[in-house]
């Protein structure tokens, strides 16, 4: 199965994605990932997008996830988080005879939105992710020793927002009109948004 896990920044994509690979044994590719992975090399074409908040260009995501669409392990399925985020992007799946079985959209309030972002923070040390105002952070754990992603700063992250209504919002109304678009409520805990989402792939296996 084909599966686009959809939705603001901070709905939880990656989060839910992350469960739902263990479950279903279907990779999870993450755009995010992948531009921070491509970021870190010298002279890269994305970075100074990423920073500001913005998309990186279209055609520069399209030829790194086709590369990543065409491994192996996606022959049976796979769990595509943060792509498309455009209307190009989502057209050139169709382009490339990339049948997408089901969009789950995660929705959430704003103002939850924007109290999951600020409060992310992850422990340089061992990559675990954790939120300083959603969750109590486990012994041992200190606020201070956390560090932020630096697009979730305050300004980066109404950009991220801005650039989410003017350019991605659009691609729910290009997948609802295929009928594979399905809301879920990402506004309660990850677990409850983890077992609605797995009843409504579970029932689009059957
Ligand atoms: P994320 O971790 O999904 O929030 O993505 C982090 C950043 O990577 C975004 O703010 C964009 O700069 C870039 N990015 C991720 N996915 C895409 C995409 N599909 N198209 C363009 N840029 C993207």
């Amino acid at each position: 199965m084909n599966i686009i896990m959809f939705g603001p920044p901070g709905a939880g994509k990656g989060s839910v994605s992350a469960f739902i690979t263990k479950e279903f044994h279907y990779p999870h590719i993450a755009a995010g990932d992948i531009i921070r992975s491509e970021a870190k090399k010298p002279h890269n074409k994305v970075e100074a997008f990423m920073k500001k908040g913005e998309l990186v260009p279209d055609q520069v995501m399209m030829e790194l996830i086709e590369e990543r669409l065409h491994q192996p392990d996606c022959k049976k399925g796979f769990i595509l988080d943060g792509f498309p985020r455009t209307i190009a992007q989502a057209e050139f799946l169709e382009h490339q005879n990339i049948h997408i079985d089901t969009v789950i959209n995660l929705v959430v309030d704003e103002e939850e939105i924007i109290k999951r972002l600020s409060g992310r923070m992850m422990d340089p040390k061992t990559g675990e992710i954790y939120n300083i105002y959603t969750m109590k952070l486990p012994k041992g754990i200190k606020k201070e020793s956390l560090t932020q992603r630096p697009d979730d700063k305050p300004e980066v992250i109404r950009k991220r927002l801005q650039v989410y209504n003017e350019q991605t919002a659009p691609v729910m109304k290009y997948y609802q009109k295929s009928k594979v678009l399905i809301d879920v409520d990402a506004n309660p805990d990850l677990e409850k948004v983890v077992d609605q989402v797995r009843l409504v792939l579970k029932n689009k296996r059957k």
